[in-house]
């Protein structure tokens, strides 16, 4: 196959949602289609939330590092798939949203009985700001939930994006009946215990079933005041087709992944400061999007995760790291793939790769197999939302502080302040878990306690100008600098940020997220 065919069947994606919705569900009856794990039920491990399949594990121990949760790849069909974890629950991070940089698509899962939650809306706004397709999977339809016409406003108010139904349910819960398939005008009957069966349209019409006359009055409405579907909106994320089923009964998902397959993004040209660089040149480069250090003392490689965003990778092949200028023989990679290849010997645009790191990389890095030295577009600051002053325990050892801090916000996952009255350290993460990770590998890699005092959750927001009147600012606004001498205000909460607006109109604060 030609690099062109090989890149134009690549489908890298990400599922986002808030916790509980269905993600992990949803994600095993996916790799069942794609034959990676044997049997359902066994994915998430109990603790930790990741998977655990026992083929995965198998891998997992033959590479001795834990990577397999982050991606898993297989042949669909005739597509190459590429499923890429976002972390939930506590471990979302900054990981988190960088990962969302590394797709092509998205799919967004929302359990019908909730609607949009709050972690959805996070996870959106970053796919929204690169203006990919985004697939909606309505979940849970074998429970009560919310109106179907409420859950399309609820998307289109909440989130701002114009929807299309691509299937439609008849009953919800216990009487749920199946979905009428606007797709392909067919209705597919829900039976139980994973069956169904595809019935005509006119066929259904005809049972003088009240609540389906009802049902076809709703699909006439949207029929005259829906939007229409459009594929170019939907590859520009303007329109986000909607999809119903319950991924627990395994029902509409096959029907729901094969359209999706069809119709989302395959890899396409990436910004770089020298310009779009084409996934199908013959020239590979990618960049870092993620270093995951392993946080057992004894390993202490990491590997870094690098997406191939032009070109074809052969292992062995010799590239660049432009930042640092460096020649680097790529040999000690791999894939996540599920078959018994352990090493990658290939891949192509779109692929992840992950990469052994002798802490040489940055992420942001760029590797290139060409001759000109391009830089991929930065990738974006996500604006953390919780902070805590940081120092150290023993101030004989405040060298080996200043250098721990220095290395570990180099890595990205946590962004460093300076509160302006007092030169204090203030760190600021996206989750929970960076401080955790951050207090260990201080101890671990630096040999430095830390403590904490927390600031709580803040809004961050920045300033355009150099504050002219620093009695403005108190503990509820804290005035401070980020790494790169900007100046920010942290805001105790909604309402004191709001206040401090109010009182001063001609200061301009800045909103990170909405900014990009
Ligand atoms: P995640 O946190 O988004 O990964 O969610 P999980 O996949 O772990 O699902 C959370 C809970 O919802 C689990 O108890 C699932 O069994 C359940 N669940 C997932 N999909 C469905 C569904 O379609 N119907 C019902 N009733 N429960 C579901």
């Amino acid at each position: 196959m030609s690099i062109i065919e090989q890149v134009n069947r690549r489908r890298t994606f990400a599922i986002i949602s808030h916790p509980d919705a269905g993600k992990t569900t949803m994600t095993e009856k996916l790799l069942l289609f794609g034959n990676i794990i044997r049997e359902a039920g066994t994915v998430k491990g109990k603790k930790t939330g990741k998977f655990a399949t026992s083929d995965w594990m198998e891998i997992e121990k033959k590479r001795g590092i834990s990577v397999t949760s982050s991606v898993m790849s297989f042949p669909y069909k005739d597509f190459y798939v590429n499923i890429l974890d976002t972390p939930g629950h506590d471990d979302f991070s900054e990981d988190t949203y960088r990962t969302l940089t590394a797709v092509d698509s998205v799919v967004m899962i929302i359990d019908s009985t909730k609607g949009v939650e709050p972690q959805t809306i996070k996870l959106f706004k970053v796919c929204r700001m690169r203006g990919i397709p985004i697939f909606t999977f309505i979940n849970k339809l074998d429970r009560e939930g919310k109106d179907p016409l409420e859950l399309l406003s609820e998307i289109e108010e909440v989130l701002g994006i114009e929807s299309y139904p691509m299937n439609w349910p008849v009953g919800m819960g216990k009487s749920f009946q199946g979905l009428i398939d606007r797709h392909n005008d067919q209705f597919i009957r829900f039976l139980g215990d994973e069956r169904e069966q595809i019935e005509s349209l006119d066929e259904l019409r005809k049972s003088g079933d009240t609540a389906i006359e009802a049902v076809f009055d709703e699909l006439e409405l949207l029929d005259e005041a829906g939007n229409e579907f459009s594929e170019e909106r939907v590859m520009k994320g303007e329109l986000t087709p909607v999809f119903f089923g319950s991924a627990l009964a395994n029902f509409g998902i096959r029907t729901f992944f094969d359209t999706f397959i069809s119709y989302a993004s395959p890899p396409k040209p990436r910004k770089t400061d020298k310009g779009l660089v084409n996934p199908d040149s013959e020239t590979f480069t990618g960049y870092i999007f993620k270093i995951q250090a392993n946080m057992n003392p004894a390993h202490r490689d990491r590997i870094a995760f690098l997406r191939i965003c032009s070109g074809k990778f052969t292992r062995g092949m010799s590239v660049r790291l432009t930042r640092t200028n460096k020649t680097i023989n790529l040999n000690q990679t791999q894939q996540f793939l599920a078959s018994s290849r352990e090493t990658v010997d290939e891949a192509y645009a779109g692929d992840i790769i992950g990469i052994y790191d002798p802490n040489m990389y940055q992420i942001g890095d760029t590797l290139t197999a060409g001759k000109e030295e391009i830089h991929y577009q930065e990738l974006p600051q996500f604006p953390p939302e919780l902070f805590r002053k940081v120092r150290v325990k023993n101030v004989m050892k405040s060298k080996q502080f200043k250098k721990g801090i220095e290395q570990l916000v180099q890595e990205g996952a946590l962004q460093l302040f300076r509160q302006e009255s007092n030169d204090d350290i203030i760190l600021g993460a996206v989750g929970q878990l960076q401080f955790e990770v951050f207090e260990y590998r201080m101890k671990a890699e630096y040999n430095v306690e830390v403590e904490f005092t927390s600031l709580g959750e803040r809004i961050p927001r920045w300033l355009s100008e150099v504050p002219k009147d620093l009695r403005l600012f108190d503990s509820r606004s804290l005035l401070a600098k980020d790494r790169f001498g900007r100046f920010v205000v942290l805001f105790e909460n909604d309402f004191t940020y709001r206040y401090f607006k109010e009182k001063n109109k001609d200061i301009e604060l800045i909103d990170l997220f909405e900014e990009n």
